[in-house]
């Protein structure tokens, strides 16, 4: 009888093992096509200036809009997109979307508006990096300081040649550097000091806990200062209340992002806020 079981469970168990191949198949197969069927789009969330409360920057988020299951987050399929290779044109295009999109906003907001991408340790280490980078700046015209590369501690941690000359070159081109998620992986403070990146961008899983978790106080805190002294700038992330805010202001954090102040969004929703920001500016007399 015991044997029996154990028999049925393997069987089972493989016939869920091989439901669960197919679909990843499956989904490879349709994010293979999902870029020329024109299935991908991005999202826009604002990166609030803590001062002046101005949108100074948006971050690009990548969505899949799958025929039959509709909308995939990225945290489904960028894993698989890095797995398959398809990370890089898919990068790609989220570059060259996210510099159209931005240059298109030059003319709407009062102030320069910078758009982050994120980048994948596997698109970092594509050689045709920097090239990819130039020529998204070069065909749309945006100014390469207003194009964020968001990189992981994990991508500047790689201490291979190739990462070496890619920093090197990308610092060449002028484009804004952030680390996203900061806070979760290994960081060397040399690294830090080293590659001239502008930002620290504090991972959520800190700022969600806020004001009432002292811990996370703490570590929110201590990467303000560090940055501060490093002469880089800091953005919350994941930003969800008032009282949140509040506390970060008081911390000296000099950007935030969140909930609270706009969720992933599409392009004319960013218009309009740059559009009320410009109104809010004018002089009332
Ligand atoms: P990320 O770069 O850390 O992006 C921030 C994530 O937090 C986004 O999830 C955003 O929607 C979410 N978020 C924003 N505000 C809040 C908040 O107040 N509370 C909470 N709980 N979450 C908030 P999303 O859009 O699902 O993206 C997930 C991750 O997928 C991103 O994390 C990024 O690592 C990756 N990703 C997204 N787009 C791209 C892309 O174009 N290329 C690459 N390589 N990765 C991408
Ligand atoms: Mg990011
Ligand atoms: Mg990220
Ligand atoms: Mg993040």
């Amino acid at each position: 009888h015991a044997k029996n079981c154990g028999k049925n469970n393997a069987k089972l168990y493989s016939s869920s093992l091989t439901m669960q191949i197919m679909s990843h198949v499956k989904l490879e197969v349709g994010l293979r096509k999902a870029l020329q069927n024109d299935e991908l789009y991005l999202l826009y969330q604002p990166q609030i200036d803590v001062a002046s409360a101005q949108v100074v920057g948006v971050e690009a988020l990548v969505r899949w809009r799958h025929p039959e299951r509709g909308v995939i987050s990225p945290t489904e399929f960028i894993p698989l997109a890095e797995e398959t290779g398809l990370i890089v044109p898919i990068g790609e295009w989220v570059l060259r979307t996210a510099c159209r999109q931005a240059m298109a906003w030059q003319s709407i907001g009062k102030r320069p508006v910078r758009v982050a991408v994120n980048l994948s340790a596997k698109q970092f280490k594509d050689e045709n990096l920097t090239q990819i980078v130039l020529s998204a700046l070069h065909d749309t015209g945006l100014t390469p300081e207003l194009l964020e590369l968001e990189l992981t501690e994990g991508t500047l941690m790689d201490d291979a040649r190739a990462t070496m000359v890619t920093l090197e070159q990308l610092r060449g081109i002028g484009v804004y550097l952030s680390i996203d998620d900061f806070g979760t992986g290994y960081s060397s403070m040399n690294y830090l000091k080293r590659f001239d990146v502008r930002a620290l961008k504090i991972d959520k899983s800190f700022i969600s806990g806020l004001p009432l978790d002292s811990e996370n106080a703490a570590i929110t805190r201590a990467i303000i200062a560090m940055a501060h002294g490093l002469k880089m700038a800091v953005v919350a992330e994941g930003v969800e209340t008032d009282a949140q805010l509040v506390l970060l202001e008081e911390y000296g954090c000099d950007m935030v992002q969140g909930y609270y102040l706009g969720h992933p969004s599409p392009p004319e929703s960013i218009n309009q806020m740059l559009a009320d920001q410009c109104a809010m500016d004018e002089p009332t007399i």
